[in-house]
């Protein structure tokens, strides 16, 4: 059977279910392909959402035996690993139907099956059950995402390492794990089983947790790991892996523990994603792959073959799902010609760990590195009567500001709450805002929020709750 269509999208991950929805609002005839029975990709079923589901429960967990300290005491946590699993899953199954429906509505033609590109105007559909459909188009969004890395050097296949989807099955809470991958997921996910009962090891190669964070932000949420964890292990790396009949013996080579062996049940890796770019046919087209894999476009998602556009995770980092959204966005504006959509001024990043860790902009390091005169403005959240309230003071938040135009180029916080909390500083820069707009805006009280005007405030010397007078007056 041969269709025609005009939007074709490859995937149906936040780029590609964005892409199609916005595409049919604006009245294209859009064709969605992905393998699952409902649009969502990785984020949904295997990303996102079912680790912030499980994120929400250890975060619980935490404040449930921290609440000793104001005179509750709620006993020693059971855990229903069944019932566990079912929550998440359930989760997961009401937000895919939320997006099948969403399809449904919008007139959007939603394939199920494995795409292949017979060429650049021509893709095969094959169906779970080998059915074939093919359809002619006039465009193709390619977001076919990306898959968990593999630690270089050391391919190793073995029903006690898991990957990041394995982890988020929660099939058991393993008595030892170890974590391979001190970045957004082996934090993420170290913390949940950490929270659920697991003696956690957490190995990174390089010289702290998230290395493209500010050392300021990471510096709580690496005391609290500290704290829940069997072990951070810096600069150190995984040389040796080998099965045993119970679990996993690791041979680990750092600072801290030499060149040595220890027997894990269980070992999450966790270091970094590869674009899914062998996309079957791609070769029949003009589109080109930088050598890392990932898919070559221009700002507004163009590929070398003029019919065919890319987004999301395939098409480089940071492989985050507003990312992939933001640039369907761009790549379905361009092809009905609104070409005036151009790139956003900054992509936050969230950490949702406890405390959560978010940055956008530019960081402090980035300005040392660029030899670029900035002022730090930091508001530490002691003095924030509603961190005080909630039993969170040990939090930050800092804005990185030009000395002479005064705009705010950066901005992080670590703390509780910070992943909502860094939406305030993506609108500032992109807005270009001052640290004058952002102090004379009017902030509600008892709030998490003020902590950002009063950093505003700090850079002229006047933070209501801080004492810290401007030098050189
Ligand atoms: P994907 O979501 O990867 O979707 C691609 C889809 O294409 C998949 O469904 C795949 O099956 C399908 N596909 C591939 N090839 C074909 C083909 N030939 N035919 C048909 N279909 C195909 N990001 C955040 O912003 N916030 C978070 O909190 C967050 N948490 C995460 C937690 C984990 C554990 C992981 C692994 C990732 C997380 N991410 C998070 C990253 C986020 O999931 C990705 O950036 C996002 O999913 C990328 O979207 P995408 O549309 O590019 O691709
Ligand atoms: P990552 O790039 O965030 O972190 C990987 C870490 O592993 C790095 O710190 C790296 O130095 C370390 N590493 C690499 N090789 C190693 C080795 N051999 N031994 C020890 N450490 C090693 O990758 P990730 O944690 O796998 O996550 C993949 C991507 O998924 C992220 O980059 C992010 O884009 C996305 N993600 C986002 C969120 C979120 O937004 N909250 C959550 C999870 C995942």
């Amino acid at each position: 059977m041969t269709n025609s269509t005009q939007l074709v999208v490859i995937g149906g991950g936040p780029g590609g279910y964005a892409a199609a929805f916005l595409a049919a609002d604006l009245g294209l005839q859009v064709t969605l392909i992905d393998e699952a029975t409902d649009p969502g990709g990785v984020c949904l079923y295997d990303g996102c959402i079912p680790s912030k589901a499980l994120l929400h429960v250890a975060k619980v967990l935490t404040e449930a035996s921290e609440a000793q300290a104001w005179g509750v005491d709620f006993g020693k946590p059971k855990l229903d690993i069944v019932r566990l699993r079912e929550w998440k899953e359930g989760v997961v199954r009401k937000l895919a139907g939320g997006l099948g429906q969403l399809a449904v509505q919008r007139g959007v033609v939603y394939l199920q099956g494995r795409a292949e590109l017979l060429g650049s105007t021509t893709v095969r559909v094959i169906g779970s059950d080998h059915d074939v459909t093919d359809s002619q188009f006039e465009h193709a969004i390619l977001a076919t995402g990306s898959r968990p890395a593999s630690p270089s050097g050391l391919s190793f296949e073995s029903q006690y390492v898991w990957d990041s989807t394995q982890a988020l099955e929660i099939h058991e809470v393993p008595e030892s794990l170890l974590v391979v991958g001190g970045g957004y997921i082996g934090l993420e996910l170290g913390s949940v089983y950490a929270a659920l009962g697991s003696a956690v090891t957490l190995v990174e190669m390089t010289s702290g947790l998230l290395p493209e964070a500010d050392r300021d932000l990471t510096a709580m949420v690496t005391r609290r790991l500290e704290a829940a964890c069997e072990a951070i292990l810096l600069e150190t790396r995984v040389v040796g892996l080998a099965e045993e009949p119970n679990g996993v013996r690791v041979t680990l080579k750092g600072p801290a523990v030499g060149q040595s062996d220890q027997l894990f049940d269980r070992v999450l890796l966790a270091v970094g994603r590869t674009p899914n770019s062998e996309i079957p046919g791609l070769h029949r087209t003009g589109v080109k792959c930088d050598p890392r894999g990932f898919v070559v476009v221009d700002e507004q998602g163009r590929t070398a073959e003029p019919t065919i556009f890319a987004v999301g995770d395939l098409v480089g980092e940071p492989m985050l799902a507003h990312k992939a959204n933001h640039e369907a966005r761009i790549a379905v504006s361009a092809i009905v010609g609104r070409d005036s959509a151009s790139g956003p001024a900054t992509i936050p990043a969230v950490v949702f760990t406890d405390p959560e860790v978010a940055w956008c902009g530019l960081t402090e390091a980035q300005a040392k590195v660029e030899g670029r005169a900035v002022q730090v403005c930091r508001f530490p959240w002691g003095a924030s009567g509603r961190a005080v309230t909630l039993g969170h003071s040990a939090g930050i938040t800092k804005l990185i500001v030009d000395p002479i135009s005064e705009r705010i180029l950066g901005v992080g916080i670590a703390g509780t709450g910070a992943g909502e909390l860094i939406a305030e500083g993506v609108v500032a820069i992109e807005f270009g805002a001052t640290v004058s707009d952002l102090r004379d805006c009017v902030h509600p009280h008892p709030t998490l929020s003020e902590t950002l005007m009063e950093s505003a405030e700090v850079f002229f010397g006047q933070s209501t709750h801080i004492y810290r007078p401007k030098r050189n007056r």
